[in-house]
């Protein structure tokens, strides 16, 4: 077949091919325990439903402005107010079909080909392809210490005259950590006076644990909206568990907001108002709903730590937001099992049914992507069943299902 290279060259999302996956494995009866998918369990806000059915039921579903409902952008100035302290108006706003269509729309609009992204090692999976699919370069940088970390000038470092832009994670996918105050203050330092984007990908911002906070990169600007090389993305979809309805934003100059628009009605046209209603809903609706799932998931982050604090050789930084962790796992990287971590995670999946996704993915070989978005049930039995495939400390007789299983391979 006769495809283009580019395309052709793009791996298929690897925790999008996990999902499918497991989702086989489960059709075929197979007991699966997903620790790989990113994706609270709760139901959708009741505000969220009740706004999106009205909008539904009134059978008047048709084209809406392409860079979001008014009702919507209105709901995210009060959130911009209230989450980041920043007045922004409505043209500062642009809704998109999801925080990854947002990062795509936001990458097509400031790269030229050839030019330069830095992204930090661990990196959420999509950044790399992305950029790269609209011909711009990826340029990664990973903390010499070997922390989750980056350093600001290792970053500093690595921002030559083709660079347009920084995309920083806080709280980070698949780390889970939070990237110091200082580190924030320096890089919205380093891009206003450079003019370089600092691109934050805030989709886990609320997700925070032990008093902790994401602070806005917006905090350390002295500029306004306008004038600031600060773009926000955030969304629906990790905060209030609406994976599926698939509603994020962008937070930017109006200008930038007005190429972005324009990019959105060439390939969009416009996000499904049922689905922004049903946002708008989340935004406006009773904020207990995050607060209660911040709570959830940081229990089961609780429960993971004190799981894994007894599994032989494995070391995980404590994350201190998102429903990620990111233990290493180089010390069962070896012939008789596995020699990478994506081999790693097979062997996990094949004889245990576990998911979780290869660190390589992630930019960090060695290492596996445990989530903990799940029941504290699934945690517990995912690790116990780690622990009985990898750990020749624990026991070598295991139920899986109602089959009792040997370990024969240690
Ligand atoms: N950024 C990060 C860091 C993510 O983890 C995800 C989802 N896994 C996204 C963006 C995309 O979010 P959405 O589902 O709103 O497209």
């Amino acid at each position: 077949m006769n495809l283009s290279r580019l395309a052709s060259s793009i791996p298929v999302s690897p925790t999008i091919a996990l999902n499918e996956e497991a989702r086989l494995l489960r059709e075929k009866g197979k007991p699966v325990i997903h620790l790989g998918i990113g994706e609270p369990k709760n139901k959708a806000p009741i505000t969220a439903i009740l706004s999106s059915a009205a909008k539904l039921s009134g059978g008047d579903v048709k084209y809406v402005p392409t860079d979001g409902t008014p009702s919507l952008k209105k709901a995210i100035v009060r959130y911009m107010d209230e989450y980041y302290n920043r007045k922004v108006a409505p043209y500062n706003i642009i809704v998109s079909d999801g925080a990854k269509q947002c990062l795509w729309n936001i990458l097509y609009t400031v790269c030229d080909p050839q030019d330069e992204v830095i992204i930090t090692a661990p990196f959420w999976v999509s950044y790399p392809e992305m950029i790269k699919m609209i011909g711009a370069i990826p340029v990664i940088i990973t903390p010499e210490d070997g922390s989750f970390i980056p350093r600001f000038d290792e970053i500093e470092r690595a921002v030559s005259s083709y660079t347009k832009a920084i995309i920083i994670n806080s709280p980070n996918n698949p780390s889970g950590m939070i990237f110091p105050e200082e580190l924030i203050a320096s890089l919205v330092e380093l891009c206003e006076t450079k003019g370089i984007y600092l691109i934050c990908d805030d989709i886990y911002n609320r997700l925070v644990f032990d008093g902790n906070i994401a602070t806005p990169a917006y905090k350390y600007t002295t500029r306004d909206v306008e004038n600031s090389k600060i773009i926000v993305v955030n969304g629906v979809a990790k905060l209030y568990g609406m994976t599926g309805f698939r509603i994020g934003w962008v937070v930017a100059p109006r200008k930038m907001v007005e190429v972005m628009t324009n990019v959105q009605s060439q390939t969009t046209t416009c996000v499904s108002p049922v689905m922004q209603a049903a946002a708008e809903g989340a935004l406006s609706g009773m904020q207990s709903v995050v607060e209660s799932l911040r709570l959830t998931i940081q229990n089961n982050r609780d429960v993971l730590m004190q799981e894994l604090r007894s599994f032989t050789g494995i070391h995980c930084a404590k994350p201190q937001g998102t429903f990620y962790a990111l233990p290493d796992f180089k010390t069962y990287l070896r012939k008789s099992i596995a020699s990478s971590s994506a081999e790693l995670s097979q062997f996990l999946l094949k004889r245990a049914l576990v998911v979780t996704v290869p660190g390589k993915e992630f930019g960090m070989e060695g290492y596996l992507r445990l989530s903990y978005s799940g029941s504290v049930k699934d945690i517990t039995e995912g690790i116990e069943r780690m622990k009985w495939a990898l750990d020749p400390n624990s026991p070598g007789e295991i139920y899986i299902g109602d089959r009792k299983l040997i370990r024969d391979w240690l």
